[in-house]
């Protein structure tokens, strides 16, 4: 049974570390309001752009930026 929990806490990791492996790779992913019709212009959520930041990288900004104010 213990063995099972191991198993299920390295899967999650691995998932994880590849999230953010993904997410570093490429952190602007295709806006999911206006994506499939194409860029919208008149779209609120990426402005027009079709392109909008993965929530991964949005917490990886996030911490980055609370480190970067803490640390100065
Ligand atoms: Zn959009």
């Amino acid at each position: 049974m213990a063995s099972a929990i191991v198993l299920l806490v390295l899967c999650l990791f691995i998932v994880t570390f590849c999230y953010i492996g993904f997410c570093l790779a490429s952190p602007w992913g295709r806006c999911a309001r206006c994506a499939p019709g194409g860029a919208n212009r008149t779209c609120r959520a990426c402005s027009g752009t079709g392109m909008r930041p993965r929530i991964g990288w949005q917490l990886w900004t996030y911490f980055r930026r609370i480190h970067r104010d803490g640390t100065r």
